[in-house]
Formats: C-alpha cells, structure tokens, sequence
C-alpha cells in the first residue's frame, strides 16, 4: 500500500497527542510528537545554560541528532545517545519551549528531520505547522482545537496522575501563553490550513475524535488502493 501522511494542528492539550497515538497505534503507522523535539532543544538549552543566548542555541542544535522512538504507547527521546524522555515535560521546559521555538533556523533543522522520518512510512504528525509548512500536501490535515478550560483541565489531570505539583491556574496560563506565542511568531505560527478540516473536541470523547479522523484516513486508502 501506498505512503499516507496524516497531519494534526492545534494549540496547546488539545488532544493531538492522545488521537495521534492511538491512531498510529491502530493502524500501524510511525508517530511523530514534533513538539517533543522542540522541548528536547529546550530542555539541553537550559541544561548548558544557553537558553538565551540564540546563536548558541542554533548551534547546538545543528550539532544535535534528535530521534524520537515510539514504543509502547510512549515516545521516547534521544538526542545522540542520551535519553531525554523524562526530562522535556517539565513546567520548566513548558514556560520556555515556544521562545526557542520562535528561532527561525531551530525549526528549519528540525523540519529537516521531520521531514526524513516520513521518507519512507506511514505516518500520523502532530504539532503546529505540520499542515502548513511540513507536510503541506499530507493526505489528512486536522486542526484540531477546544476550550481553553477544557485543554487546561485535561493537561491539569495528566500532570497530577504523573505525580506532578502543579495548580491548574498555572496550567491554564501556560496553554494561554504558548499559544500566543506560537500563533504570533513570524515563522511558521500555528494557524488553520485552508484545506485542514476543523475539529473542535471539546465536546467529544477520544473515541468519537478516533472515529472522525480514521473515516477520513480509510477514505483516503481506499483512493490510494484503487489508484494503485
Ligand atoms: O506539542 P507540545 O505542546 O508538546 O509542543 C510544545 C511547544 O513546541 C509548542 O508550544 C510550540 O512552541 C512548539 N512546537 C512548534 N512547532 C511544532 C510543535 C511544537 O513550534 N510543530
């Protein structure tokens, strides 16, 4: 069968990762949490003591071999051989993540390597510019949104199921502001493709958002096997 791309938008929690995920999971494709890698460059930034200093951060990232290596229903995180997976998630990483994301040359970098892990396979990538600047031309582009309240108690309940002290006022500022920030920024800002098909989850369950998208992704194999 042919190489299908699958390419999922949106601000912050707002149930990418979640569809993303259980969608490659069901029908064997690669995922791919871009937004991963955007918190990997954060995190060994703020590791060096560079996060503010941007030529820095360019140049180390030009010197970084990121791989992102879904297993188990987690993706875990490699930047050369060191394993960064449980370190990107922090509230640390999370107040800082959309200023490095706004340097132009780390997201060309970065792009590059997205880009390569879908030579080959089918894929399911979420993140900001997937539809937009990635994948323009993915078979399946999704924006996907949801009230702000609803996006903060779901990423609220994450944290505190991992054990994490946090408060949700905090949570909700954090979405608030990397969404600004993301949808501001003058290179690649998280927007709605003009051909991505909106959906809004704030009222839906995860498996009434799986059954939207997978009908939209069945029709499209089946256009792929019939042309093939
Ligand atoms: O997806 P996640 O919320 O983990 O992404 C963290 C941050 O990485 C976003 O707030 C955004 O600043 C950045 N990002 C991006 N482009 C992507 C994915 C993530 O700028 N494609």
């Amino acid at each position: 069968m042919s190489k299908i791309i699958v390419a999922i938008d949106g601000p912050a929690a707002s149930g990418k990762s979640t569809a993303a995920k259980e969608l490659a999971n069901r029908l064997g494709y690669v995922y791919m949490d871009t937004g991963a890698m955007y918190r990997a460059i954060t995190y060994l930034a703020q590791k060096n003591g560079i996060a503010d200093v941007t030529d820095k951060v360019i140049e180390m990232t030009r010197g970084l071999d990121i791989v992102l290596n879904f297993e188990n229903g987690l993706t875990r995180v490699f930047v050369g051989n060191e394993e960064v997976t449980e370190f990107i998630r922090t509230p640390e990483v999370s107040a800082k993540v959309s200023e490095i994301s706004r340097i132009p040359e780390v997201r060309t970098e970065l792009v590059k390597t997205q880009r390569r892990m879908a030579d080959r396979k089918s894929i399911v990538a979420e993140g900001r510019d997937i539809t937009t600047v990635v994948f323009p031309n993915a078979d399946v582009k999704i924006f996907m949104t949801a009230d702000l309240d609803v996006r903060s108690d779901r990423r609220y309940k994450e944290f505190i199921e991992k054990g994490m002290n946090v408060t949700l006022p905090d949570v909700k500022e954090n979405l608030s502001k990397r969404d600004e920030i993301d949808s501001h920024r003058q290179v690649s800002p998280l927007k709605k493709a003009e051909d991505a098909i909106e959906l809004d989850t704030t009222d839906l369950t995860v498996e009434e958002e799986l059954q939207k998208i997978t009908a939209l992704i069945k029709k499209v194999e089946l256009n792929k096997s019939h042309h093939n």
